[in-house]
């Protein structure tokens, strides 16, 4: 499942190692030398997953996981922090700063791709190659495929990672700027009202089954994918 990494690394050489392993397992990567650099690139979009060194300059990776986490926009974005050696006491600081692993230096390449698929596959389902199926509507990562009742229902690529995003968290209300971040990956240059027009296009080739009725529309606060909505209809 390739993803948008954040490697937030002063260490040049380190940072090399890990982007460069990274890339080759297929995830897409975005480098950082400290935190403030990292919340500019954040701010612009929001990763998948943020890998962060402990030891910064400036802001340390501790407190920049804190900072992720009080914000309402970055909570839910899965981080591992990086550390060296023999530093137990920080790993419990490093899980109560709301990190999702610890990874100690000296690490294998291999540990660290095993350890961010995992971290992936539990927090971020969207990613999954798996295939999922709400109210009879079969969604295929794999083949790219969206069928409902025995026949294929043919959707263009923004609609298929809306219907992914939306089918992966169902039952939740996403507002517009939540679905930009998480669908488009940028919530600054697109505008909101971009949403409005796919989600209108989801629908459309959605209608043939009548799986169009699994998207609500939320007033004022966005839109949810429910399976209840199919069943009151
Ligand atoms: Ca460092």
């Amino acid at each position: 499942m390739p993803a948008n990494i954040l490697v937030v690394e002063d260490e040049p050489a380190i940072q090399e190692l890990v982007a460069v392993n990274l890339e080759h397992a297929g995830h897409h990567v975005l480098r950082a030398r400290d935190a403030e650099q990292a919340t500019q690139l954040v701010r612009h979009a929001l990763p998948d997953l943020v890998l962060l060194d402990w030891m910064l300059p400036g802001q340390s990776g501790l407190a920049f996981a804190r900072q992720m986490r009080q914000d309402e926009r970055t909570k839910q974005v899965p981080i591992i922090i990086l550390t060296a050696r023999g530093e137990e006491h920080d790993k419990v600081a490093g899980l109560e700063a709301g990190a999702d692993d610890y990874v100690t230096k000296p690490f294998s390449p291999r540990e660290l791709i095993a350890r961010i698929r995992a971290v992936l596959r539990r927090r971020a389902p969207q990613l999954s190659d798996e295939p999922t199926e709400i109210g009879g509507l079969r969604l295929d990562p794999a083949t790219h495929r969206v069928a409902a009742k025995g026949r294929n229902l043919e959707l263009g690529p923004t609609e298929f990672r809306l219907l992914r995003f939306l089918m992966t968290h169902p039952e939740r209300v996403h507002s517009r700027s939540q679905l930009l971040d998480h669908v488009w990956g940028d919530h600054v240059f697109v505008e909101e009202r971009t949403v409005d027009v796919h989600i209108r296009r989801l629908r459309k080739a959605l209608e043939p089954t009548g799986h169009d009725r699994l998207i609500e529309t939320v007033r004022g606060s966005g839109y949810r994918l429910s399976a209840s909505a199919l069943a009151v209809a």
